[in-house]
């Protein structure tokens, strides 16, 4: 299961958890617009509500009230390439001998089939083919022969991968980075209480202040009476592998990831393509809405350059579209492009125009805009990227393609540009992305644009020492 979600987890001291919970979910829905649900617990027993939807239509008056307590977590899903699937939708909540878990999970396991087979073997029958129901029972049957925080320690052991996730054991929140902190995860702090959640956006939609960001390796526990929060430093690793792709694409600007405000990094790259890659045209023009902070720190460094250049949002997107990944088939994808973005011919006609994204996946956008601009009465047209060519699949969360989809896996930039009809084409570069995220290249997870990845991964490269868990000898030590 590849998927790219969000998370929270919320602990309170005298107010149900539910509608915080709720606000949280909507200002991740970007995250994921498949599934949304919510797991509390009210001191003695678990209550669940989770479906396939938006946030908006999965709850109402009614579900929220029933979801008392004030400790619970909550999930939101990113439709991924198969078939609805309510199995898998999440929090994913069980009970057991040592008590009840609900599980929300954000990244990917690599290693999910060999926990999987081993956790059958001993009995464990399961209900879904996702991950985080291996987790789940991994932490159940951990938490029968030890305390809460070695459990969780000994599954960190078990599973390699990128996981962030909010746990409740009981009514006991608690949130897990992974070692290499692949994913996001912020703790934030409200009046009366504490938050866990994939973004700090989330946090500011609850009044609270970002505390910092979970630690790889890290596990934080929620006090259930919503007085604080414990931490246990669990693992260290030497190097972090942090997803460059959260800060290009996938976070909210206005999101504060790993030290970074993400708008801002998304500024400086612009600026960082016009240096090595700028191209003098009469308008620069965003494709919104993710090309936007990058056009802007374009233009700005263009402008700073001594450029006459006019910055224009001669894009028009409408708003009622959902995210062109939703359409199957590449027809309908293809129509989906030209319904959400419509171009304001003036300030297209007759100029020679820099169009910048974010990124090209499959090239759609891209080939769609450029004729859209040629239409318009363009005069040129010139495509500027702020990631480099995305040439291999992700496999820690974010499913964007296989490698047979990604245009760049098989074609030069010449191709690409070719391809798309674009008068010229640039993407940043590796190392552009490095500085501005102000990380080593070994701290961040490079997978797709390098084709080396940071985990132990069946068929593909490594860029590091990585080893898989021991699985069936793992159950005797420790
Ligand atoms: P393409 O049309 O080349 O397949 O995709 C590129 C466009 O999709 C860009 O505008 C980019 O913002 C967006 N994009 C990049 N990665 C993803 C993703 O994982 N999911 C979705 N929905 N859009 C993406
Ligand atoms: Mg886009």
């Amino acid at each position: 299961m590849h998927e790219k979600c969000g998370v929270v987890g919320i602990s309170l001291q005298d107010r149900d958890a539910a509608r915080p919970l709720y606000y949280s979910l909507y200002a991740l829905q970007h995250r994921g617009q498949e599934a949304a649900g919510i797991v509390t617990h009210d001191g003695f027993q678990q209550h669940s509500h989770v479906e396939t939807g938006l946030v908006g239509d999965v709850f109402d008056e009614g579900d929220l009230g029933q979801l008392n307590g004030e400790n619970g977590i909550g999930h939101v899903r990113y439709p991924t390439s198969g078939a609805l699937d309510k199995s898998c939708a999440q929090p994913f909540s069980v009970s057991f001998k040592s008590g009840s878990l609900g599980l929300s999970h954000n990244g990917n396991l690599v290693n999910a089939d060999e926990v999987r087979d081993e956790l059958a073997e001993l009995g464990h029958a399961f209900t879904s083919d996702g991950d985080t129901e291996v987790i789940a029972h991994d932490l159940a049957r951990n938490l029968l022969e030890e305390d809460l925080v070695r459990a969780v320690k000994r599954t960190m052991g078990r599973i390699h991968g990128s996981y962030s996730l909010t746990i409740m054991h009981d009514d006991t929140v608690l949130g897990v980075r992974d070692p290499k902190g692949n994913r996001p995860l912020v703790i934030g702090e409200l009046e009366d209480g504490y938050v866990l959640a994939s973004e700090s956006a989330a946090i500011d939609t609850l009044d609270g202040e970002l505390v910092r960001d979970v630690e790889p390796g890290e596990l934080v526990v929620l006090h259930p009476d919503g007085t604080g929060y414990d931490s246990y430093q669990l693992i260290e690793e030497d190097s972090t592998a942090h997803c460059f792709f959260e800060h290009v694409y996938f976070a909210r600007p206005d999101s504060n990831i790993d030290g970074t405000l993400v708008y801002d990094a998304r500024r400086e790259l612009g600026r960082r393509l016009y240096a090595e890659a700028g191209i003098d045209t009469d308008v620069v023009m965003p494709v919104p809405d993710s090309g936007r902070a990058f056009a802007s720190g374009y233009a700005e460094a263009a402008q700073d350059a001594g450029v006459d250049v006019n910055f224009a949002e001669g894009l028009m997107k409408n708003r009622y579209v959902g995210r062109t990944f939703i359409m199957p088939t590449q027809d309908e994808r293809e129509r989906a492009v030209r319904l959400k973005l419509n171009p304001i011919k003036n300030t297209v006609k007759g100029k020679r125009v820099t169009l910048i994204d974010d990124s090209i996946v499959r090239g759609t956008t891209s080939t769609q805009l450029v004729e859209l601009m040629r239409d318009a009465g363009a005069e040129e047209v010139h495509v500027r990227i702020g990631a480099p060519p995305i040439v291999a699949p992700c496999y820690m969360g974010i499913d964007m393609a296989t490698r047979e989809e990604l245009i760049a896996s098989d074609m030069s930039v010449e191709e690409i540009r070719e391809t798309i009809h674009a008068d010229s084409l640039a993407y940043l570069s590796v190392d552009a992305i490095a500085e501005t995220l102000d990380q080593q290249r070994d701290d961040l997870c490079l997978g797709c644009v390098t084709g080396e990845y940071p985990y132990d991964i069946d068929g593909e490269a490594t860029d590091r020492e990585v080893e898989r868990p021991v699985i069936q000898s793992s159950l005797a030590d420790d």
